[in-house]
């Protein structure tokens, strides 16, 4: 299986070209076409998997195909449990769109100054990774719209959970409009996440590794 046969679009084909990938890890082949024909997912995988291009190149694609420049709120929000995670995913997300000129990424951390996360919230943002916590403090005082997330994507939701973020996510859920598409990933897909699923997703199909 190659990546041209996933149905990506060309600008993210060549980045990951570019990037040294030469065919999709498993969880990218069974996850990207059903991302790309905008299902909710609930993905059981590991780190090291290659999950982050699993959610990031489909929702970029669609950002390619949409009007990205119309657009004036967040539209990819990615939530993760740490600081660290966080900006791997953002690190990761500047190389996988690297020919798409437009795009801003930002990065809303607990832990760190809030000067910095203020002034890139001024401006347009159209992937924003956060943890929730600091998120909901910068959506609570009123510096970033979610009523324009199209793809919302839950990044070790397990661990989200397990460190009491649950509260932090449904508030910032609700803000995000229904009918968004939800991206789940995990190490396992047991009760508690099974119920924040059907909670937060609308028939979303299982990816399991
Ligand atoms: P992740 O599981 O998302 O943390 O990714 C683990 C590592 O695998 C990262 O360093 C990625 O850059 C790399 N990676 C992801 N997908 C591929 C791929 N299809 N081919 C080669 N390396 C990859």
């Amino acid at each position: 299986m190659s990546f041209e046969a996933l149905g990506l679009n060309p600008a993210i084909l060549s980045s990951i070209t570019e990037a040294g990938f030469t065919a999709p890890t498993p969880v990218q082949e069974q996850s990207i076409p059903l991302a790309l024909e905008g299902h909710d997912l609930m993905v059981s995988a590991q780190t090291g998997s290659g999950k982050t291009a699993a959610f990031m190149l489909p929702s970029l694609s669609r950002q390619v195909e949409g009007s990205p420049l119309r657009a004036t709120g967040v539209r990819v929000l990615v939530l993760t449990p740490t600081r660290e995670l966080a900006q791997q995913v953002s690190d990761a997300t500047r190389v996988y769109g690297k020919n798409l000129n437009w795009l801003r990424t930002a990065t809303v951390v607990g832990g760190m100054p809030y000067g910095a996360q203020i002034r890139s919230l001024a401006r347009r943002v159209d992937v924003l990774v956060a943890t929730p916590g600091r998120l909901l403090d910068h959506v609570q005082a009123g510096r970033v719209n979610l009523s324009e997330v199209e793809t919302l994507v839950l990044d070790e939701a397990d661990r989200m959970l397990d460190m009491g973020f649950i509260d932090d996510i449904e508030a910032i859920v609700a803000r995000t409009p229904a009918t968004r598409q939800t991206l789940l990933f995990s190490a396992t897909l047991d009760g508690t996440i099974a119920k924040l699923a059907a909670r937060m997703m609308r028939d979303p199909k299982r990816v399991e590794v």
